[in-house]
């Protein structure tokens, strides 16, 4: 017999499982003790509304049969070392979940990475924030596992698609992520354990015979005509395939430089840019769950999600929270020397002392006037040359520059900063003469309506530190809603956050697998093309 509830629970009862499995059955008046009794949760969220802290829980408890299986996906690849093959450039998420989409499908994958495997870039991550050297080959955005990896491992996304979310967690649940990732309603990996999952999926390709080849860079594309081939390495190599999934993300410039210099259609495009800021965790917890001390034992570190409309100059634009890691660190996400980039990440215990969040503030192409010149490239030049100042203001290394809240808020310099979780360190600096007036002005309304939401947010104890300017591609790559295809290139799929198509871990996975599918359906299945 199965049968299925829905629970109001305290947080020990929904998160120490012992007791979750004897609350539920003594709800049920079933024996705690039958060890043919199975409760397992489905659906878990955190209601912090009321006082008391409650933890919504939807459960499943089996008497006296199995449980069902919890994954419908596996990883039983059929092998293609035979098959025909296609390439993909870029190993992050949209590359990965491309190439075990092709494999299901019955095509052989060439995914192919300019960073290293995820063991060799963990020195390369050491040198940024010990000696400040980016390597613009392997770095927090590039390598095995893309800008995923060294992450926060959120896999929140607003995509109604929940079938194909499901399987995206299920193929994570399959390679490793724990099965929680299932039931939370805002579910994460952490830092410390993405990487070994990057792996299992990198196996999981070699073993059903795709190739991956690391350490190669696609510095030009083979067109005959309209149509692309394949591929030239910067070792001169050219590799062929029946099409090419573009998978390069937000932060590879120089492939946009490539496609513009080609003169393939890309367009410039609007994206967000502003600061990270970081908080005392506790600070956040007291807010958010309303406790006097600390949340205790059981809850989870607290997140928050702030938005608010600002104007300025007549005109209006959303200031937000994004990527906001409870728990976490703030890292130096440059990918070449001279510029400053900062991001969040988290361990899977979210269990530092600080709360960070990226807080931007919306940019629209017609905030960028003087950067017209560069047609597609508008957005993105604008987005290299904050970065490029950000680098100048803070002493041309990887320390980044900082200002306390309160004091950007009253445009006055802090006379000293706070401990911070930034490892290569922190420079006072006017915050002013970083950011363009137009976002630190309307980053001001934001504070300070984020301080009237959040009672005790708007503080002199957090500070804001620059710039957080990667958050979406400020390009895209347009491809027909249908077929996926490049608009006037054949053969050619844009494809995840680089392409302007997904934004963050699961929709880039998501949309990895439907160009691969859109791809295979076009050329490889129907043979249009030899
Ligand atoms: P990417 O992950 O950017 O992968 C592109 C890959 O292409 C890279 O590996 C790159 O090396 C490779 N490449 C680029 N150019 C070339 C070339 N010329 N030749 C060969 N290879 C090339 N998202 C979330 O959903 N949750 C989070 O918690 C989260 N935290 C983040 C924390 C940090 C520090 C960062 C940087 C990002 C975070 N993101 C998070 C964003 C998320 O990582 C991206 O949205 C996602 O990785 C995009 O996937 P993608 O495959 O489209 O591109």
């Amino acid at each position: 017999m199965k049968k299925e509830l829905q629970l109001q629970l305290s947080p020990a009862e929904a998160y120490d499982s012992d007791l979750f499995r004897e609350t539920v059955l003594k709800r049920l008046k079933l024996p705690v003790a039958d060890p043919q009794i199975f409760a397992r949760q489905t659906k878990r969220s955190i209601d912090a509304r009321g006082r008391q802290v409650k933890v919504l829980v939807e459960a499943e408890v089996f008497v006296h049969e199995p449980p069902t299986p919890l994954l419908e996906q596996g990883r039983d690849y059929p092998n293609v070392s035979l098959a025909p093959q296609i390439i993909i450039v870029g190993a992050g998420p949209a590359g990965l979940f491309a190439a075990l989409r092709a494999i299901e499908l019955g095509v052989k994958p060439i995914l192919i990475e300019r960073g290293k495997d995820v063991r060799a870039r963990r020195r390369d991550l050491a040198a940024i924030n010990k000696d400040h050297i980016v390597n613009p080959e392997s770095n927090y955005c590039f390598g095995e596992g893309g800008a995923g990896t060294y992450s926060d491992g959120k896999l929140y996304t607003r995509s109604k698609k929940r079938g194909d979310i499901r399987r995206i967690m299920e193929i994570l649940v399959a390679h490793g992520a724990t099965e929680e990732i299932l039931v939370d309603a805002h579910p994460h990996i952490g830092t410390n354990k993405l990487p070994k999952l990057v792996e299992e999926l990198r196996n999981s390709i070699l073993q059903a015979g795709g190739e991956v080849l690391f350490g190669t860079k696609v510095v030009d594309l083979i067109l005959d005509r309209n149509e692309i081939k394949g591929v030239i390495t910067q070792d001169g190599e050219k590799i062929l395939g029946q099409g090419v999934i573009l998978a390069t993300g937000h932060s590879a410039r120089d492939i946009f430089h490539l496609l513009k210099s080609k003169n393939i259609l890309i367009e410039a495009k609007p994206f967000a840019l502003g600061v990270r800021i970081e908080h005392a965790q506790n600070l956040i917890d007291r807010i958010q769950y309303h406790c006097e001390v600390d949340r205790g034992p059981y809850l989870p570190a607290s997140a928050y999600a702030l938005v608010h409309q600002t104007q300025w100059q007549g005109k209006q634009r959303g200031v937000f929270s994004f990527c906001m890691c409870p728990g976490g660190f703030i890292v130096p996400a440059a990918t070449s020397p001279g510029e400053i980039v900062v991001n969040g990440m988290s361990p899977s215990r979210r269990d530092s002392k600080f709360a960070n969040s990226g807080i931007v503030a919306a940019v629209e192409l017609e905030d960028l006037p003087q950067y017209e010149k560069y047609g597609p490239l508008a957005a993105m030049m604008f987005q290299a040359e904050v970065e490029q100042k950000a680098w100048l203001a803070g002493g041309q290394t990887q320390t980044a520059p900082a200002q306390r809240m309160l004091d950007f808020v009253n445009k006055k310099v802090s006379a000293d900063l706070l401990d911070t979780s930034y490892q290569p360190g922190l420079l006072s600096v006017d915050m002013d003469t970083v950011l363009p007036d137009f976002i630190a002005e309307r980053l001001r309304q934001g504070f300070k309506a984020f301080g009237q939401k959040m009672k005790g947010y708007l503080t002199n104890d957090a500070q804001i530190i620059g710039v957080e300017s990667r958050t979406s591609s400020p390009v895209r790559i347009p491809r027909d809603r249908e077929t996926f295809e490049h608009l006037i290139i054949k053969g050619l799929y844009p494809c995840g956050e680089g392409a302007g198509y997904a934004g963050g871990i699961v929709s880039a996975a998501m949309d990895g697998e439907r160009c691969a599918e859109k791809l295979i359906e076009q050329y490889v299945r129907t043979g249009s093309r030899n």
